[in-house]
């Protein structure tokens, strides 16, 4: 069974997918036929659509994006089948980090994933605190960003994480916490020492 996979890289996805899912990679049925033709096209159209994300260059990484942000098995399975050496998986982990799903997170980096801070911002928005640790844990390492966005999305368990790992810029704390107006993180940034809130313009003394 094992001998039908041409490279190291379908053997990582042997290991993670189930045996159903194995059927995905390898049938050839009408339905993934489909598939595969609405994924070729896609690779082939102008890329003029408006997903709005300039990091990504061509309509692969937007594939791979997506089909690791929503959980898509079908696409993500036939994507890396029949274009594992084009595909850029830092997009499949940004994407992954984004959606909340850790598995795919953990199979993008089996596959060479790395980009340990874009995928950080991406899991804190997301609020899956494992996602998180696991960004965490491999290096990445901008926690008042961390903390900017933990306060924004009110999310105090990952205040409290950043804060742990060493956060301290309290001004932007404060901006993000204001940006969608959580009123407990507001005080815990002016009780931790924030001055100004770059988000209202004003000092934190008038909040
Ligand atoms: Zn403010």
């Amino acid at each position: 069974m094992l001998t039908y996979f041409y490279n190291d890289l379908l053997f990582e996805v042997y290991h993670f997918i189930s045996q159903s899912n194995i059927l995905i990679l390898n049938k050839s049925s009408k339905r993934l036929q489909i598939i595969d033709k609405r994924i070729d096209k896609y690779i082939n159209q102008n890329n003029d659509d408006n997903m709005n994300n300039d990091n990504m260059n061509n309509n692969i990484d937007k594939i791979l994006y997506v089909s690791c942000r929503d959980n898509n098995i079908y696409i993500l399975l036939r994507l890396i089948k029949r274009y594992a050496s084009n595909l850029n998986y830092d997009y499949g982990l940004d994407g992954a980090c984004f959606g909340g799903n850790l598995k795919l997170a953990k199979l993008m980096i089996k596959l060479g994933a790395n980009n340990w801070d874009c995928c950080f911002t991406s899991a804190c928005v997301n609020g899956n605190i494992k996602l998180v640790m696991l960004m965490i844990k491999n290096g990445a390492n901008n926690f008042n960003h961390g903390l900017k966005i933990a306060c924004g999305y009110n999310n105090i368990e990952l205040v409290k994480i950043m804060i742990k790992y060493g956060a301290n810029n309290w001004d932007s704390g404060l901006s993000g916490a204001c940006r969608y107006n959580n009123e407990d993180l507001q005080s815990l940034m002016i009780e931790k020492g924030a001055t100004w809130c770059s988000y209202c313009e004003n000092s934190a003394f008038c909040h």
